[in-house]
């Protein structure tokens, strides 16, 4: 954990910032090891190139000890957090440039700029994003087994598919899976039947399957902090021939973006590899978003796998390959994995077979 810190500390030398604040987000969590319940309370790290300082509410207090080590600046709920805050201040010489985390309150922000009144503010994003976008081995060894408890749910996911089935009854058998295999929390459970398949971020809702639905199961959860993200279809009684090719084109594409994933290329190449196969197969105007996003301790973060992000890959660095089609109306395809850039090549983190599963009835 201190060494993330001295990494942080480091940094904010080179970009010439004062400090940086952090309220109770994965950024703290990644940074300290933990995080209290966010709520309205004030709660923020304070890094500065000599000090690391932290305003916790009483409430939280023993837990925050217990868990960094850190001594708290403590405030009361009767008191208030501006003394609190006045004292961690008053230990930094001169504050113009303050760096914010984007994923805090707005609220807090309002507070500190009150209270420290800095010449100029930017978002921690710039320092933040290079540290952990590169995942040490064992981020690495707890995305693994977080892909392998999201490939576990999949499976139950996939039983519970049957005609007269609502998409929420599928979402939950999902969702109870997670949950008895230890995840601490449900990111989401996308079940996405029939026509519902064209809409990229359906909310799982009471259609209830039938056959010639072809449906797409797209899952997540939080173990031990990190994430998991698979998407995989099945797909009720006989596919049509269109279907099939669609889902063909959209699995050449999942394999290419894999494929193309090593260390030292652009972070938009692995777009460009799998959106040339759907260009390829006449599907490419129904692709409608990019191939891929960064995982770790959140479901979405940098790097982005889009077109225009020139950001060099790098080993340890995570992230999905999604590839999609969406026709509307009628259904959507999307497969998608979880994969790790490695110092040579790639390692796929999700287990599950790629084939289409049909459940004949
Ligand atoms: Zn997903
Ligand atoms: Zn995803």
């Amino acid at each position: 954990m201190n060494e993330r810190i001295t990494q942080l500390q480091q940094s904010l030398i080179a970009h010439n910032v004062d400090l940086v604040a952090i309220g109770p987000t994965n950024n703290m969590r990644y940074l300290a090891g933990y995080a209290p319940h966010p709520d309205e309370r004030l709660c923020l790290l304070l890094i500065s190139p000599e000090r690391v300082q932290v305003v916790v509410p009483a409430l939280n207090a023993e837990d925050w000890m217990m868990h960094t080590g850190i001594p708290p600046i403590i405030w009361e709920d009767s008191a208030g957090p501006d003394k609190a805050l006045a004292a961690a201040l008053a230990q930094i010489p001169a504050l113009r440039r303050l760096a914010f985390d984007g994923a805090t309150r707005a609220d807090f922000l309002m507070t500190l700029l009150t209270a420290a009144r800095p010449d100029a503010v930017q978002s921690a994003d710039a320092l933040l994003t290079p540290l952990r976008a590169r995942k040490s081995s064992e981020e690495i060894e707890a995305l693994q087994r977080a892909a392998a408890q999201a490939d576990r749910a999949m499976q139950a996911a996939m039983a519970a598919c049957k005609p007269g089935v609502t998409e929420a009854e599928v979402a939950w058998e999902a969702e109870t899976a997670f949950r008895r295999d230890g995840a601490e929390s449900v990111e989401f459970t996308l079940i996405a039947s029939g026509p519902n398949g064209a809409f990229p971020h359906h909310h799982s809702g009471n259609r209830a399957l039938q056959v010639g639905d072809a449906i797409i199961i797209d899952i997540g959860a939080s173990l031990n902090g990190y994430k998991s993200d698979i998407t995989r279809m099945v797909f009720l009684g006989k596919p049509s021939t269109e279907f099939l090719a669609a889902y063909n084109a959209v699995l050449e594409a999942n394999r290419a973006g894999r494929a193309a994933v090593r260390p030292g290329i652009p972070a938009q190449e692995i777009d460009r590899a799998a959106r040339g196969v759907l260009h390829a197969a006449g599907l490419g105007d129904y692709f409608v978003h990019r191939t891929g996003h960064g995982i770790g301790l959140d479901v979405h973060e940098p790097p982005w796998m889009m077109e225009g992000n020139d950001m060099l890959l790098e080993p340890g660095m995570t992230f999905s390959v999604e590839p999609g089609v969406y026709l509307p109306g009628r259904f959507g395809v999307r497969i998608e994995d979880i994969v790790a850039v490695t110092e040579t090549g790639v390692r796929i983190l999700t287990g599950f077979e790629h084939a289409l599963v049909v459940k004949d009835f």
